[in-house]
């Protein structure tokens, strides 16, 4: 084939199925990590008042990590590596503020936390950020600036719409039943109260970001995959170089979304979207192991990176009964059988399948 043809087949290829790797790249992408959700005391208000039907996993279940919650699945990935001694890495995906209310009725205004300051002042926390920034086998990178939609929850508290005053009375922050609000107010990228524009938002997270953890974060994923087509004009910060997807995104219309397919893809702005084309949440699936194994060969099948979608509620203590344990021990087995699968799988963390992903 002429190089001209191969060149035009090349691109024709490209725009079809988008950028192609011939490698076997496993990464982990688990988000949530830093933020606290509802208290203990919160749900069981929740539950007496019977609400608690009304709430989702995440609502019920998901809190903040233990120190002893990233150590369990730290020790857990660095049982294995691959041909170049790296362990599979999981990218914490990170909320960087925690939102609380102050004021009642139509004086209602919301505040924040930074993760920072609610690790300081849990004694099991204490040393949380070291272990994270010193772990081959973590890689922190930004998820979100406080997870919520501040702007759509101001109205509806302010207004009395939807019943998140209600949620809020026991205790309950960003939620209300999810007939009016499907993600419960968790889409933060639908509406900028703060910062005002997209490009404000992004350079916000990126430089609190930074301050956190001392580093650019390479990546982003939009709160409950919902995020405006306007991403894909913007300027990015600097150092930004990926919008980790579904095989969809949302779009905000009105007071609802428009599901978008996403594919593997670079915009005209630089920034390299990439779906996370592999499902593991042994939490709430069945056969967790064997889904994801058969996602993973799919993306090979295609020449993509394997990306695993996994929340942080699968490895934390939060959830009942031995449960995390034995998400652990389904990991375990799931890495073991990726190894055997794939004996020259790659675990590599974002910075490399970038620039893996542009050699190509
Ligand atoms: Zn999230």
């Amino acid at each position: 084939m002429s190089r001209i043809l191969l060149h035009t087949a090349r691109t024709w290829g490209r725009d079809l199925f988008g950028d192609q790797t011939n490698k076997h790249i496993v990464i982990f992408d688990s988000d949530d990590w830093g933020l606290v959700r509802n208290s203990k005391e919160a749900i069981e208000s929740l539950s007496k008042d019977g609400l608690l039907s009304h709430a989702d996993w995440f609502e019920k279940l998901d809190g903040l990590e233990s120190a002893d919650d990233l150590q369990l699945l730290s020790s857990l990935l660095h049982c294995f590596s691959d041909e170049y001694n790296n362990p599979p890495v999981f990218s914490l995906n990170f909320v960087l503020n925690n939102p609380y209310v102050i004021g009642t009725d139509s004086n209602y205004r919301i505040a924040f936390v930074k993760t920072r300051d609610v690790y300081s002042q849990r004694s099991e926390c204490a040393d949380i950020l070291k272990k994270i920034q010193n772990d081959k086998a973590f890689q922190p990178q930004f998820h979100s600036w406080s997870h919520l939609d501040v702007k759509t929850y101001l109205l509806d508290l302010q207004t009395g719409n939807s019943d998140s005053r209600l949620f809020l009375k026991h205790g309950a922050i960003g939620c209300s039943s999810k007939e009016l609000r499907p993600f419960g107010y968790m889409d933060e990228m639908r509406s900028f109260p703060y910062p005002k524009s997209m490009e404000a938002y992004l350079n916000a997270g990126d430089k609190e970001f930074f301050k956190y953890f001392g580093f650019h974060s390479i990546s982003f994923v939009p709160s409950c995959l919902v995020v405006s087509p306007e991403i894909q004009k913007i300027t990015p910060p600097p150092f930004l170089k990926i919008i980790k997807t579904g095989f969809y995104t949302y779009w905000p219309e009105n007071e609802m979304y428009k599901k978008h397919f996403s594919p593997l893809r670079k915009s005209k702005n630089g920034l390299l979207f990439i779906p996370r084309n592999c499902d593991f949440e042994p939490y709430w699936m069945n056969d967790p192991i064997n889904y994801c194994l058969s996602d993973i060969s799919m993306a090979f099948l295609q020449k993509k990176p394997a990306v695993i979608s996994t929340h942080r509620l699968n490895y934390t203590s939060r959830i009942p009964g031995n449960k995390r344990n034995e998400n652990l021990d389904k990991l375990f087995l799931l890495l073991k059988k990726i190894k055997e699968k794939f004996p020259d799988v790659i675990f590599a963390n974002w910075n490399q399948i970038e620039s893996m992903l542009l050699l190509d």
